[in-house]
């Protein structure tokens, strides 16, 4: 029976860290200061940022949400993001993906400035990434790359398997992993016999989008099992793994919910800190 990852019991410890890091940085007169653009009405992205807005709370960040009608024009998100990019209150600045279909995602993320780039996702921080220089990371990677850490396992030289190649999780989560010696397997919708893929992972990650996709016959006997998916099934939410059949088989597994969504939420926290604490240096 799989060794279970939990997010929710690894946020919690790193929330008193934060706290303390908030009470230091307010000691030296610094208030840390995250903005969140939500464009639209989706209600899964109204709880994301309900979440955000409840963790900066926790850890004594200053959290404002800028909310945006669904037919906002691109100019107006950009003067927006302006706006924010200028605000010396903010440290952090996190556009809600997805946006409407109208908007051109990818120059909204290149207009925030790179140094208040808490997700990470602008272009100059994923080339960092890329070439291997310190830089804000992308925190649904950043806090999978926290949980294995948090096994103690030496992951130099394993093989990681990634399933999905978007860029939020599914390429830079193989970067990151590269980064750590792993040998990186990356595998997609056009992947041919997936299954005997990721049955040679001695870590398996899990970014599809499709509901308990990763099925016990897919996965190495002792294998590292991250979830990353969101999907809603009956008004249930569940991850991309069978759970319950696949924890039989794993060596450790993440679940969902509990697992790698409070991670992320954790590493905003700690990318926002992080901004404060340059911004002030
Ligand atoms: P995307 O839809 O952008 O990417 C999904 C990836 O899965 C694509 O690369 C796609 O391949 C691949 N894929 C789809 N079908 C198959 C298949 N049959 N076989 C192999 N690969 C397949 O999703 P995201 O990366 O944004 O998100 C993935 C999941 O993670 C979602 O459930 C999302 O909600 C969740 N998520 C969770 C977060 C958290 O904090 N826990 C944060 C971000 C996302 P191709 O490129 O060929 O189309």
């Amino acid at each position: 029976m799989a060794i279970i990852l939990s997010g929710k019991e690894l946020s919690q410890r790193l929330l008193e860290e934060q706290q303390q890091e908030a009470g230091r940085l307010k000691v030296l007169g610094i208030q840390p200061g995250l903005a969140v653009v939500l464009v639209g009405d989706d209600p899964a992205s109204e709880i994301y940022v309900r979440n955000k807005g409840l963790a900066c709370e926790a850890v004594g960040i200053q959290s404002k949400t800028i909310k945006l009608p669904g037919d906002v024009s691109q100019q107006q998100v950009l003067d927006v993001v302006d706006n924010l990019n200028q605000d010396a209150g903010i440290h952090g600045i996190l556009v809600q993906l997805p946006l409407p279909k109208h908007i051109d995602e990818q120059q909204v993320l290149r207009r925030i400035l790179p140094e208040k780039d808490v997700d990470g996702f602008h272009i100059y921080n994923a080339g960092k990434l890329f070439t291997g220089q310190p830089g804000a990371q992308s925190c649904t990677p950043k806090g999978i790359m926290y949980m294995l850490h948090s096994t103690g396992l030496p992951l130099r030289g394993l093989h990681a398997v990634v399933v999905g190649r978007s860029n939020i999780v599914g390429k830079p989560i193989a970067m990151m992993l590269l980064q750590e010696d792993c040998t990186v397997t990356i595998c997609h919708s056009r992947t041919k016999d997936l299954a005997s893929m990721t049955r040679q992972a001695d870590i398996l990650v899990a970014a599809v989008g499709k509901a308990r996709f990763i099925t016990a016959d897919m996965v190495k006997e002792g294998a590292i099992v991250i979830d990353v998916g969101i999907n809603r099934v009956d008004g249930k939410v569940v991850g991309d793994v069978d759970y319950e059949n696949v924890q039989q088989v794993a060596g450790y597994i993440t679940p969902v919910p509990g697992g790698v969504g409070k991670m992320t939420i954790s590493m905003l926290m700690q990318n926002t800190l992080e901004a404060a604490c340059r911004a002030h240096s």
